[in-house]
């Protein structure tokens, strides 16, 4: 079945399924009717539903104030470990400070090996394997492909577009696969990008129901990078979507790409307007360039930092719960590793 949908992989757009009208991006953002997404036929493992401490799963469904307390402000506070984080609106440091962040202190993940594994344009075919996503959001064009990547070092791993708007599935890219055993290390997963204009309503829809969809649905998502084009200011869905990460508390960075577009002073400028326009910490925001090789080390030592903090989330998780120690190979294969390059 995998090697089906990896055969099938970028060219599978046309086989989407008809899908109701989404709740975050698309015609249909309007009409926010409450969507349970119905739970998910045949998993390759039987993994728990993360608590989702905001009910239904709707995007935008109701003000902060009308949900129950959210799924935590924090990696381990998803997994009930630490207290909440301060709201987003109060960590916010708006002045233009010098703040060095904490993972800047950290080795770079070492990445041995990248290779893409499938796509899913369904919930039934999302990959819940326990390893930490790595997840990568944008609009069309913003350079998500160019970056995946540059960061895995691989050409032509992520088609870099044409097409603006042709990524329409959730395509995962295994990273360090264990080459012995075949398990899984970590995904990055380049999820499909909205606000294309040229296309069908009826396709935009889908793609954003798609988007959260997967975001709801997939236990283990280490970090969201929304990527953003630093020439541009944000736009509508681009907020939409930060402020869905916010409410949804999923953990998330802002990525700005095409970094080499600008002179240096520029680019100072706007990354301060970028901390402003999205309300969000220096620490979270990292300024990148493909076409130059800027800010992969950054993003590569936060990689290291989110992938660890995830990987012994899930260890202490999963081994809390006896019935699923058959599926603690691929984290525990990674753990016993006497070189540990991860
Ligand atoms: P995607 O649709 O988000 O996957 O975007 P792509 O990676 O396909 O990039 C869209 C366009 O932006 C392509 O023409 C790329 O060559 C260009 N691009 C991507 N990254 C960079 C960058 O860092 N610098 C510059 N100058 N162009 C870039």
């Amino acid at each position: 079945c995998l090697a089906a949908a990896a055969l099938g992989g970028y060219e599978m757009g046309h086989h989407l399924p008809e899908l109701n009208p989404l709740q975050l991006f698309g015609p249909a953002a309007a009409v926010l009717q409450p969507t349970v997404i119905t739970s998910r036929s045949p998993n390759p493992l039987p993994l728990p539903r993360m608590s989702r401490g905001h009910g239904a799963s709707t995007l935008f469904a109701a003000k902060p104030s009308d949900r129950t307390p959210g799924r935590g402000a924090s990696l381990a506070e998803r997994f009930g470990g630490m207290p909440p984080a301060a709201p987003d609106g109060a960590a916010v440091d708006t002045v233009d400070t010098v703040d060095t962040p904490s993972y800047m202190a950290s080795p770079r993940l070492l990445i041995k090996s990248a290779e893409f594994v499938t796509s899913a344009g369904r919930i039934d075919q999302f990959l819940n394997f326990s390893v930490p996503h790595f997840v990568f959001a944008g609009r069309s064009n913003v350079g998500k492909s160019s970056l995946i990547n540059a960061l895995t070092n691989k050409k032509g791993l992520a088609k870099t577009s044409q097409t603006p708007g042709k990524t329409r599935l959730v395509n995962y890219f295994s990273i360090n696969r264990d080459k012995k055993s075949g398990n899984h290390v970590l995904f990055l997963v380049d999820i499909p990008g909205y606000g294309y204009a040229n296309v069908a309503k009826q396709t935009s829809a889908a793609w954003g129901r798609l988007i959260n969809e997967y975001l709801l649905e997939t236990p283990y998502i280490a970090t969201v990078f929304t990527l953003l084009d630093i020439r541009h200011d944000p736009t509508a869905q681009d907020k939409q979507m930060i402020e869905w990460l916010k409410e949804q508390e999923l953990p998330y960075c802002i990525i700005l790409t095409k970094a080499d577009k600008l002179r240096p002073m520029a680019l100072k400028k706007r990354v301060a307007d970028f901390k402003r326009m999205t309300l969000t910490k220096s620490a979270d925001i990292i300024v990148t360039s493909s076409l130059r090789g800027v800010g992969l080390d950054d993003l590569k030592k936060r990689l290291k930092v989110d992938f660890e903090e995830m990987k012994d989330l899930i260890w202490q998780n999963e081994q809390a719960d006896p019935e699923r120690q058959g599926i603690l190979q691929s984290i525990r294969m990674d753990r016993t590793d006497e070189e540990d390059e991860y």
